[in-house]
C-alpha cells in the first residue's frame, strides 16, 4: 500500500474551526507571521512529499530493511535521497530555534506534518524524529557556542541525532545505567559504556551522528540522580564546525524486528569515546527529559499517523468488497453481494476507527495549542499553567495514542478480512510498525504510573482540577453533547478526589488503576474534542459526517469509560493478595 492522501480537509477543520488557531497565533509574539494561508501551503506541501517522496519506499523499505556489516549499516533503497530531501525541504528544522537556522513554526501546526509523515513512511521519519529531537535538547541546554556548532546541521538533515539511555540491565529503570565518563584536562569527557536498542544510532543517512549519552561521572551518586548527559558525535567536529576523526564510538549489530524494517535499531559500544558535558553535572535525566518528553508526543504521533493510514485503507476496501447481504435486504440488488459496509459489524469496525483517529488528531492540536503557549506566551501565569497542562498531557499524547492507534490498526487489518494477513494488502505493516510505540520512549505502563504519580497526586489533583476547568469553559453551552460531557467531567474531578484519599492507605493502589486511570481520562478528553468537533461543524456533507461520528462516540466509544471507573473503585487486592509463584 504505497498510496496516502493527507487529510487536508480535516487539518483545516481543526485548525481554522474548532481551535481557532489564528486567533492564538495572532496575539503570540513570534507567531505573528503565521497566516492561515501561510499554514494552508505549508500542509499541502507536506503532503506532497509525504505522498511522493516517503509513501512509495514504505513498503519496500520493510521488505529490504537495514543491513549490518561491520559497524555500518545501509539503510533500505531510497532512504537517503528522501531523508536529503527533508532536510532540504526544512522539514527537519520546522520547530527549530530562528536564531540557529530553525523556522520556529507553531507545533499545532507541525503535528500534522508529523502525522502525516509518520502516516506515510514510519520507519524513516524516526530518523528524522530523533535528529529534531536532540537539536530541540541542544538548543534548550547547550552553551552558545555548541549551539552554533551543532544546531544548524542537524536542522538541515546533514547530521543526524540520536539518544542513549537504554542498556542491557537498564530499560524503564535508567537509575540502573552503568556507563561511565571520566573528565579530561582538556574539558571533554572520556564516555565508556554499551547501549542498547539505540534507533538511529548508525546509519549511512547523514555524515554525522550526534549521540545523546546518559553516564555516571566518577563521583555520581547512585541512582537517577547520579546521571549526566553528554554530547557524543560519531565524527569530532572543530570550531569551525568542519568534521574531523572518528569518534570511538561502534555499531556492534542492530536488531531483528517485528517491525520498523527501516529504521536500524543499533547495540552501540562507546570505546572511551571523547563527548562534552551537556547541562549541569548529575542533572543528566531533566536534560534528557526534554528530548524524551519532545518524543513522547512525536511517538504518541507514530500511533495516531500509522492508524490513520490504516483506517484510509480500511475504508477503501470496504467499499469495493462484496459479501453478503445487508441484514434489512439487499443495498445493490443488481450486484452479486452488498459492499461489506452494509453490515453493521463492518461499520461499527470502520466507526470505531474514525472516532479514534479523528479525536486523537484534535487531541494532538490540543497538546501542540499548550505547547505553543509554553513556548511563545509572554504572560508567565499563562506559560507556566501551560507547563503544568503539558505535563499532564504528555504520558496521554504518548500512551493513548499508541494504544488507540494499535486498536484502529488490528481493527482495519480485520476489515480485511484474510487479505489484511497478506503482506502484498499492506495493512499487517501498519499493525506491526505501530507496536513498539506502545513500547518505547517509555512503555505505556510507565506513562500511566507518571500520570497518576507525578502529574495527579503529587499536587492534589489540582493540575487535572485547572484543566478540566479550562475545558468546560471552552465548550459552549449551547453544544449538542455538552450535558453528557460535562457529566463526564464531574465523575473524572470525582473520580481522582476519592482516589487521592484511596491511594493515602494503599501503597499499591495507584499503580493498580494506573492504566485505566490514563484511559479515563483519554476517553473523557475526547468526549469534550467531539463534542466541540460536532458544534463547529457545518452543514456540508463533511460537517455531517463529523455529527455522525461524534455521536458514535458518544453512543458507543465514551461507556467504555463506565467500565473503566468500576475497575477504578475496586481496590488492590484483586492484583496484590496474589502469591508470585502463581506467575
Ligand atoms: C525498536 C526499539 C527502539 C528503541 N529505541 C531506543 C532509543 O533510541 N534510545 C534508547 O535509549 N532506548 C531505545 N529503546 C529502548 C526502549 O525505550 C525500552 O525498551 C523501553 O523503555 C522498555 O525498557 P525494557 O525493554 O528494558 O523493559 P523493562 O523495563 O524490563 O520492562 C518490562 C515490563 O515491565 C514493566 N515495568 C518495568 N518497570 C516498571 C515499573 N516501575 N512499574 C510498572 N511497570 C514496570 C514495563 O512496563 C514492561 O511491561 C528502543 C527499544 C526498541 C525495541
Amino acid at each position: 500500500m504505497d498510496n496516502y492522501q493527507a487529510p487536508l480537509r480535516d487539518f483545516r477543520f481543526l485548525l481554522e474551526d474548532v481551535f481557532d488557531a489564528n486567533q492564538l497565533w495572532e496575539r503570540l509574539p513570534g507567531m505573528s507571521g503565521v497566516s492561515t494561508d501561510f499554514v494552508r501551503t505549508v500542509l499541502e506541501e507536506g503532503a506532497r512529499i509525504a505522498s511522493r517522496e516517503l509513501a512509495p519506499i514504505n513498503h519496500s523499505g520493510d521488505r529490504e530493511g537495514c543491513e549490518w556489516a561491520d559497524g555500518t549499516v545501509t539503510t533500505p533503497q531510497g532512504f537517503r535521497q528522501a531523508f536529503t530531501a527533508l532536510g532540504e525541504g526544512g522539514w527537519l528544522s520546522m520547530n527549530g530555534n530562528p536564531d540557529y537556522g530553525g523556522q520556529g513554526l507553531p507545533k499545532m501546526l507541525t503535528v500534522l506534518i508529523e502525522e502525516m509523515f509518520y502516516s506515510a513512511n514510519t520507519s524513516l521519519f524516526l530518523y528524522g524524529t530523533l535528529t529534531a529531537g536532540a537539536a530541540y535538547c541542544i538548543e534548550s541546554h547547550g552553551t552558545e557556542a555548541v549551539k552554533r556548532r551543532y544546531l544548524p546541521p542537524l536542522y538541515d538533515g546533514r547530521w543526524g541525532g540520536a539518544m542513549a539511555m537504554t542498556e542491557p540491565q537498564a530499560g524503564s529503570d535508567l537509575g540502573l545505567i552503568r556507563t561511565r565518563a571520566e573528565p579530561q584536562a582538556d574539558g571533554t569527557y572520556r564516555v565508556k559504556g554499551t547501549k542498547l536498542y539505540l534507533t538511529g544510532g548508525e546509519h549511512d543517512l547523514t555524515e554525522n551522528i550526534i549521540h545523546l549519552v546518559l553516564a555516571r561521572l566518577p563521583d555520581a551518586p547512585a541512582g537517577t540522580r547520579g546521571l549526566s548527559m553528554f554530547l557524543v558525535p560519531k565524527f569530532l567536529v572543530d570550531e569551525r564546525g568542519a568534521l574531523g576523526r572518528r569518534n570511538k564510538l561502534r555499531s556492534l549489530s542492530i536488531e531483528h524486528k517485528m517491525g520498523i524494517n527501516g529504521s536500524a535499531t543499533s547495540l552501540m559500544e562507546y570505546d572511551e569515546a571523547t563527548g562534552w558535558l551537556v547541562g549541569e553535572p548529575h542533572q543528566g535525566l531533566a536534560t534528557m527529559f526534554t528530548m524524551m518528553n519532545y518524543e513522547r508526543l512525536s511517538v504518541g504521533m507514530q500511533g495516531l499517523g500509522l492508524s490513520a493510514i490504516a483506517v484510509q485503507s480500511a475504508g477503501a476496501y470496504a467499499q469495493q468488497r462484496l459479501q453478503g447481504r445487508a441484514p434489512a435486504g439487499p443495498v445493490h440488488p443488481d450486484e452479486s453481494a452488498d459492499p461489506i459496509t452494509a453490515h453493521p459489524d463492518v461499520r461499527r469496525m470502520l466507526l470505531v476507527q474514525r472516532a479514534l483517529v479523528e479525536g486523537g488528531r484534535a487531541f494532538a492540536i490540543l497538546v501542540g495549542r499548550e505547547l505553543d503557549l509554553v513556548r511563545y506566551a509572554d504572560d508567565d501565569d499563562e506559560r507556566e499553567q501551560a507547563a503544568a497542562f503539558v505535563g499532564l498531557l504528555t504520558p496521554v499524547a504518548k500512551a493513548f495514542l499508541t494504544d488507540r492507534g494499535l486498536d484502529c490498526c488490528v481493527l482495519a487489518q480485520q476489515v480485511f478480512g484474510g487479505a489484511g494477513f497478506i503482506v502484498e494488502t499492506g495493512v499487517e505493516q501498519f499493525v506491526r510498525d505501530c507496536r513498539i510505540a506502545q513500547i518505547y520512549e517509555g512503555t505505556n505502563g510507565i506513562q500511566a504510573q507518571d500520570l497518576i504519580g507525578r502529574k495527579v497526586l503529587r499536587d492534589g489533583g489540582a493540575t487535572l482540577s485547572a484543566f478540566v476547568d479550562r475545558l468546560r469553559a471552552e465548550l459552549p453551552r449551547d453544544a449538542r453533547h455538552y450535558a453528557a460531557t460535562t457529566a463526564e467531567f464531574d465523575r473524572l474531578i470525582a473520580v481522582t478526589a476519592d482516589l487521592i484519599e484511596r491511594c493515602e492507605q494503599d501503597p499499591n493502589l495507584a499503580g493498580a488503576i494506573a492504566t485505566d486511570f490514563l484511559e479515563l481520562f483519554g476517553y473523557t478528553v475526547y468526549a469534550w474534542l467531539w463534542a466541540r468537533m460536532d458544534a463547529c461543524a457545518g452543514a456540508d456533507e463533511f460537517g455531517q459526517a463529523k455529527r455522525y461520528t461524534a455521536q458514535f462516540y458518544f453512543d458507543r466509544v465514551l461507556p467504555r469509560a463506565d467500565a473503566l471507573v468500576r475497575g477504578i473503585r475496586a481496590d488492590s487486592n484483586a492484583l496484590m493478595a496474589v502469591p508470585d509463584a502463581m506467575f
